[in-house]
């Protein structure tokens, strides 16, 4: 029985055992060269959406409190909305987003989503 390998797609002759690549090592390689690549690149775009939500939100509230700014206007300065650590909820069952010592989380109002941050 012919087998087709995951990874370059060439025929090769089924042996014992589930192997998806070609015999030899150099599929099986560079298979996982490429899912790790992925994992990586996944874990930079990550760090940085990190660097830059916390780099706007220093700059836009230096201090403890709160402020809300269009969605569209923290786009356009690198606002990543899927960067964060992980989710709080409040008292008023609110969903935040937090990263480092600020919260976040999208609100619509008067049709236009709005950025709220938060800082404890
Ligand atoms: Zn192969």
């Amino acid at each position: 029985m012919n087998q087709k390998c995951a990874f370059c797609g060439n025929l090769f002759k089924k042996r014992n055992g589930t192997s998806r690549y070609c015999p030899g090592n150099s599929c099986y390689k560079e298979a996982k060269k490429q899912r790790q690549k992925v994992v990586d690149d996944l874990l930079k775009s990550f760090r940085k959406g990190i660097y830059q939500n916390l780099k706007l939100f220093v700059s836009l509230l230096p201090k403890p409190g709160s402020v809300s700014r269009p969605l569209s206007e923290m786009l356009i300065k690198g606002f990543d909305e899927n960067a964060f650590y992980g989710v709080v909820i409040d008292k008023q069952k609110r969903t935040w987003q937090y990263v480092g010592n600020y919260l976040f989380n999208i609100s619509i109002e008067n049709n236009l989503k709005q950025v709220n941050i938060y800082k404890q």
